[in-house]
């Protein structure tokens, strides 16, 4: 057996020798060195959404979860905040989830957050209406407290959804819940900020909750203030890129 093994490691060092002479780097990941290493090919959470059926369309997707009860928060909720924007914008924002007035109006980020982020656009010249916005999750946390993680768990294949059929070129993520949710990682929002992430491919860029700067007041809040514009000037440069 240990013999076969020697020969095995033999063949396949010549094999790779031979390739690298022939000038190839890398070999293409076939399914047979997928499976050979183990690779079980979808996580839970691409299980998740694949056991709810993508609608062809946005429309249909909003009908579809108006009548959610995949988390216990349908029982606290006055409205399903979908989001709103242009079906193909070309920029997506994603917030943690809706609020108080979120929730009793439906609309995504129309409380005081809200009218902070539609400055915070302003200042970059976009206007909220070329941009699609939403959150991770579509229901209200009752008191606005954290998102538990199932509820996320069972609400994200909504959002993946949501950027399959919108197909936007690039992402803000506002605040930890977002960034961490998307980029699944568990990495402080400081280190997540200032720089390009790619989710599928997607350019992503992480800057603070606006809700997380209002709760603050005078030097705190603008030296918050100070380091969201960073961001905004980079998600600028990269959103002008896209309009050339
Ligand atoms: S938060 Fe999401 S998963 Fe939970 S009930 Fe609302 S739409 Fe459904």
């Amino acid at each position: 057996m240990a013999r076969k093994i020697d020969n095995l490691i033999e063949e396949l060092d010549a094999w790779l020798r031979f390739h690298k002479q022939m000038g190839l780097e890398s070999l293409p990941v076939t399914p047979g060195i997928k499976s050979f290493l183990g690779d079980s090919g979808t996580s839970q959470d691409d299980q998740d959404e694949k056991n709810i059926e993508i609608p062809e369309s946005l429309e249909k997707l909003r009908k579809t979860i108006q009548n959610c009860k995949r988390c216990n928060l349908h029982k606290s909720r006055h409205n399903v905040v979908f989001g709103e924007g242009p079906p193909d914008a070309r920029l997506m924002i994603i917030g943690e989830a809706p609020g108080k007035e979120e929730d009793l109006t439906g609309r995504p980020f129309v409380g005081a957050s809200g009218q902070l982020l539609t400055k915070m656009l302003k200042a970059i010249e976009i206007d909220r209406k070329e941009v699609f916005i939403t959150s991770i999750l579509k229901c209200h946390p009752p008191g606005n407290r954290t998102p538990k993680a199932d509820e996320i768990k069972s609400c994200m294949p909504f959002l993946m959804m949501q950027i399959k059929l919108i197909k936007p070129k690039l992402i803000l993520a506002l605040g930890t819940v977002a960034a961490h949710s998307l980029l699944k990682t568990n990495e402080g929002l400081k280190k997540l900020r200032g720089r390009l992430h790619y989710l599928n491919g997607i350019k992503l860029i992480v800057t603070y909750h606006p809700a997380y700067i209002l709760r603050f007041a005078g030097a705190k809040q603008k030296a918050l203030k100070a380091e969201a514009w960073n961001d905004l000037q980079l998600l600028q440069r990269e959103y002008r890129k896209l309009l050339d």
